[in-house]
């Protein structure tokens, strides 16, 4: 238990001129009053996943991720009242939720260095189309978990992904990873029922699409997507040929092999992204996520499939766009 977090950003920030605020949150009750002095987040996403849709009492989690550093609390630090989901205990210990002790309204989450605001809680989100707009969520999370109609983001289509690609519904689709096999029986396709697309939501044209560049996983405790891993050899062992795209607009997983035994168990949870070479001349992404269990049965689709050409990246910088850092329902940043 984290027992100095008053003594930590964003608790501990030092007040700037009333002149820079953007923003002015506060509970329900308004025991509990800050300020964020940074116009635009750094993201902003909505998150359909089961998790925040209980813990906020919402169909889905809006949330604007700002540095710790931007904000100044005017009151109500002793009225903050904390939940880590990992421990299902009120300490604070990140990433955790922050709310009000006396009127139980959700106000972020807090994040490593991040804080995850909810903009309902601002002033200004409330009076002003305009506000509203600027703190536009740039892509929607765990769509697949999604309680409401797809109709309601229909709109939504341009945001849906800073990747130039994006799978067609959900856009940010899970996958089973096939299980280890001593001999491969052939490849998964990933987008055989949900196709890729440009991510502004229009269709591919006839020859356009992309070849793999390499592909990685976001790992939460370093903050960074990754091409290695410790396999069960306990050997540093590159994942880069597991996943690829061929044929301009199929995406495949190769079936793991045993000497990657533990790699589908390890994925599970994480973030995962392919980065693309597009034939339009552009560098492209896209962002899926793998089930927390792998397949107990073989994989059904076989299809034959070469890897374009690849290049290992040992780290790939954190690209905070459209990026979720969610770990057991908690924001990790
Ligand atoms: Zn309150
Ligand atoms: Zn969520």
């Amino acid at each position: 238990m984290s027992l100095d977090w008053e003594s930590n950003p964003p608790y501990s920030n030092v007040k700037q001129d009333d002149k820079l605020i953007k923003y002015n949150a506060s509970c329900y009750c308004g025991l509990v009053k800050y300020v964020i002095y940074d116009e635009y987040p750094v993201d902003s996403t909505y998150c359909h996943c089961h998790g925040c849709q209980q813990l906020q009492g919402a169909p889905y989690q809006w949330a604007c991720i700002f540095p710790k550093t931007s904000l100044y609390f005017l009151s109500g630090l002793d009225s903050l009242k904390f939940y880590n989901s990992d421990e299902n205990n009120q300490d604070h210990i990140l990433p955790c939720k922050v709310s009000c002790k006396q009127c139980s309204s959700p106000l972020a989450d807090e994040g490593r260095r991040m804080w995850l605001a909810f903009p309902q809680t601002f002033k200004q989100f409330r009076l002003s189309e305009t506000v509203r707009e600027k703190l536009k969520a740039s892509c929607h999370i765990f769509y697949g978990q999604r309680t409401i109609s797809s109709d309601c983001f229909k709109n939504d289509g341009n945001r849906a992904s800073t990747c130039i690609y994006a799978f067609t519904d959900p856009f940010y689709p899970s996958f089973t990873l096939p299980p280890a096999q001593p001999n491969s029986p052939g490849d998964v396709q990933l987008n055989k029922n949900n196709p890729i697309r440009l991510a502004n939501g229009s269709n591919l044209a006839v020859g356009q699409g992309c070849n793999s560049r390499t592909f990685s996983y976001y790992e939460t405790n370093s903050e960074q997507f990754l091409t290695t891993y410790i396999d069960i050899n306990r050997q540093n062992s590159s994942i880069v040929d597991i996943i690829y795209a061929t044929n301009h607009d199929q995406l495949y997983v190769r079936t793991i092999q045993l000497n990657q035994a533990n790699l589908a168990s390890f994925l599970a949870g994480k973030i995962l992204k392919i980065d693309l070479n597009c034939n339009n001349g552009l560098l492209g992404c896209a962002y899926f996520t793998v089930e927390s269990s792998s397949s107990n049965t073989l994989p059904t689709i076989l299809t034959s499939g070469s890897i374009s050409s690849q290049s290992i990246m040992s780290i790939i910088m954190l690209n905070l766009l459209c990026m979720h850092w969610l770990k057991n329902h908690s924001y990790i940043s």
